[in-house]
């Protein structure tokens, strides 16, 4: 029997619907994306987080630089980002032209601002099992996962990739859900060996149709998170579409992970926000 599809797109629309809510009763809540460079996918990306934003009511600032923008430059609109009160959430879209230190951008942004969850402060309490702003597309699948009720409980999951934006959340985020966790990389030996054992198998690779049919448990649920550029405009997956007749569960590409990802950094600026606001009006410690 052919898998369930797990409806990104519907369950995005209701996670931003929530959130044009909550940014209602909220006196304001404002995101801010920094765009470096000319990389057409890149700009696409901004626009559509841009367009959500102000969709759901919030002020969106837009702040982009040519590609010959120098380090300086960059770190001090992360600076003014950070002490404006009027912006809750901060994403700077990743990956930056050569020359300048993604490590160093990242670390510059305030971690109660870091929408994306890539702070090492974040990805920290991340690791601790602690609550904290979550990469939005890892974030998403969870939100995914839950919408369908598939259990985590105990159940053995396999991540293919272990990108910090991707992969590594992924599974830190199973794990706190007490799933048994296995990770995947470039260099895992034999990786049919582990992914026919996951009752839970999400592929974040950027390979397209790397995981075929014979690679996949029956039953099992698939999440596939690659985008990969096909003949023509075509995104395809890193899971073969076959894939469908041995799972129980699985996301289509498009219309999956996609939209989610979106949805869960506008609801990380509400939870900024309102983290933000909570902080401001508790009385000073000693
Ligand atoms: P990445 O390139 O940073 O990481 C890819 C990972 O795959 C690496 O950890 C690598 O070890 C692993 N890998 C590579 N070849 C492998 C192989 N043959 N077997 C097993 N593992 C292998 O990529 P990323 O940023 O994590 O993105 C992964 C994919 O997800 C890309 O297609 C990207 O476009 C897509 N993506 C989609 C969304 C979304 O919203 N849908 C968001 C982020 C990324």
């Amino acid at each position: 029997m052919a898998a369930t599809l797990l409806d990104g797109k519907a369950l995005g629309a209701k996670v931003r619907e929530e959130v044009a809510a909550a940014v209602a009763e909220l006196d304001h809540v404002g995101l801010a994306t920094i765009l470096v460079g000319d990389d057409a996918a890149s700009h696409i990306y901004i626009d559509l987080k841009q367009k959500a934003a102000t969709n759901a009511g919030m002020e969106a600032r837009d702040i982009k630089f040519t590609g010959a923008a120098s380090e300086e430059e960059v770190l001090a609109a992360i600076a003014d980002v950070n002490a404006d009160d009027a912006i809750d959430g901060l994403l700077v879209q990743l990956p930056l032209p050569g020359h300048l230190d993604e490590n160093r951008i990242i670390a510059a942004i305030a971690p109660e601002k870091d929408i994306d969850g890539i702070h090492p402060m974040n990805a920290g309490r991340l690791y601790l099992g602690r609550p904290t702003l979550v990469p939005g597309t890892p974030l998403g699948i969870m939100r995914m996962l839950d919408e369908y009720e598939i259990p985590l409980e105990g159940a053995r999951a396999v991540v293919i990739g272990r990108s910090a934006i991707v992969g590594k959340p992924m599974a830190h985020l199973l794990l706190q859900r007490n799933a048994t966790v296995t990770i995947c990389h470039s260099r895992t030996r034999d990786l049919s060996r582990h992914t026919l054992n996951a009752d839970v198998l999400v592929a974040a690779v950027g390979s397209p149709h790397l995981v075929t049919p014979d690679m996949v448990k029956e039953g099992a649920t698939v999440v596939d998170v690659g985008m990969n550029r096909g003949e023509g405009k075509k995104v395809l997956g890193d899971v073969d579409p076959a894939v469908i007749e041995r799972a129980a569960y699985m996301t289509p590409v498009p219309g999956g992970v996609g939209p989610m990802t979106i949805a869960m950094v506008l609801e990380n600026t509400v939870t900024a926000a309102k983290l933000r606001q909570a902080a401001a009006v508790a009385p000073a410690g000693n």
